[in-house]
Formats: structure tokens, C-alpha cells, sequence
């Protein structure tokens, strides 16, 4: 899976590396050499599931150009992380050596096109705020079926909606601690503070899609609606 080319420096317009700050860049030490090599893109986007081409599509529709091969990039990571989102490129970044599924993969590449989009859509201050931060984990988690596996399992045993907001609430906690030095206290208190709107907030989706046929049809309805560039 790994295929490296080391070095290679790929065309962000910067010819030097941001400003030495963390950005989260611990975890992704390929990011400072100016990033990884991107010949999984093809294959990967093939299989690409409804959710991840509702985003491109989303992307695309709000003005956000989407070249494929520029806007992934697979790198070894440190840590179990699977994936990210430099903003300062614009790039989701895939974890080859942590990403071993393709219904992983189908789930980073959503989880990472939702930071995207809103990205796009709105000028998130992703280091400065992080409430911004925590609003875009909270849609990710909630949107990319990160806890719909957890959620199938659990159903039984704890109300299925009850579960799905925990889990939402954990891992965007989770997310913000892997990028931001922040106590988990602080990380919970951003949260918390805009848990209710974000995790309401199911843009592009209309809602949030529980299975891949349920994806197929927001995608369609997505398609046919024009009602969302008026919420934009
Ligand atoms: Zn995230």
C-alpha cells in the first residue's frame, strides 16, 4: 500500500513550510516535508461510497474546486491517527499505514470531506477558536458514521439516539485533544457549549444518513434542490 516518495514536494503554492507552530502536525510528519504521494487516489475514489461524492459534489457546488488528486494525500502517521484536514492546503491527508479497510477509508475520507466543506463554506478559524474546531468534529463524527457501527451494536442496550449523542460528544472530544494541547475539561466545555446547533446542523446532508442507500437518497435530493444555496 505504501509506496514512498519521500521528498517529493507537492505543489501547495508555498515554497516553504508554514510558520513553525503546532497545527497538529506532529501526527502527520510527512505534512513537513510537504506531504505524501497520492497514486492511491484513483483506486480510492472509485470506490468512493454516496457520502464522500455528496461532499465532492457539495464542494463543488459551493465553489470550492475539487481536484481530486490534489486534494488527497495518503502519508505514513504517527500514532493511531487514520486521517486529517490541513486547512493550509486544503488537503485530507489518509493514513496508509493506519487505514487497512475500504469501509475505514470510506469513513476517514468522509469524516475529512466534512472539516472540508466546512471549510469551505465558512471561515472556520480552526486554530484560534475552538469552538469553530469543536463544531466541525461534532458534524464529522455525526455525519460520517463514525458511531453508526457502535450505534448497531448497542441499539439494544441503550437508546439508539441517546448513544449516537455521546458518541458523537466523545469523539469529537477525542479529536479535538489529538490536535489542540487543551484539557480535557476545555475540550468538553467547547463541545458542550455548541453541541446543540452543530449536531443539528446536517449540511449537506439534509439529515443524517444512517445507511449507504439512506446517503443515496440525500445525494439525490441534494441534487435536486436549490433550496441550499440560499442557507449557505
Ligand atoms: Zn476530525
Amino acid at each position: 500500500m505504501a509506496s514512498e516518495q519521500a521528498g517529493s514536494r507537492r505543489g501547495s503554492g508555498a515554497e516553504e513550510e508554514e510558520e513553525e507552530e503546532d497545527f497538529g502536525y506532529g501526527l502527520f510528519p510527512e505534512r513537513r516535508r510537504g506531504g505524501g504521494n497520492g497514486e492511491l487516489m484513483f483506486v480510492l475514489i472509485f470506490f468512493l461510497d454516496p457520502y464522500a461524492k455528496l461532499l465532492l459534489d457539495a464542494m463543488k457546488n459551493s465553489g470550492c474546486t475539487v481536484f481530486r488528486d490534489r486534494h488527497f494525500s495518503c502519508e505514513d502517521c504517527d500514532g493511531c491517527v487514520s486521517g486529517g484536514f490541513d486547512s493550509s492546503t486544503s488537503q485530507i491527508v489518509l493514513c496508509q499505514n493506519n487505514i487497512h479497510y475500504q469501509s475505514h477509508m470510506n469513513r476517514v475520507v468522509t469524516h475529512e470531506l466534512i472539516h472540508a466543506f466546512d471549510h469551505c463554506r465558512a471561515h472556520v478559524d480552526w486554530f484560534n477558536n475552538v469552538k469553530h474546531l469543536a463544531c466541525s468534529e461534532i458534524r464529522a463524527a455525526n455525519l460520517s458514521g463514525d458511531c453508526s457501527l457502535l450505534s448497531e451494536m448497542t441499539r439494544f442496550k441503550f437508546g439508539l439516539k441517546q448513544h449516537h449523542q455521546t458518541c458523537v460528544r466523545d469523539r469529537a472530544v477525542r479529536s479535538i485533544l489529538a490536535v489542540r494541547k487543551l484539557s480535557k475539561e476545555m475540550a468538553e466545555k467547547a463541545v458542550d457549549d455548541v453541541f446543540e446547533s452543530c449536531f443539528n446542523d446536517h449540511e449537506p446532508f439534509g439529515r443524517v444518513p444512517h445507511s449507504k442507500s439512506d446517503a443515496k437518497h440525500a445525494y439525490r435530493d441534494f441534487q435536486n434542490r436549490d433550496r441550499y444555496y440560499r442557507n449557505l
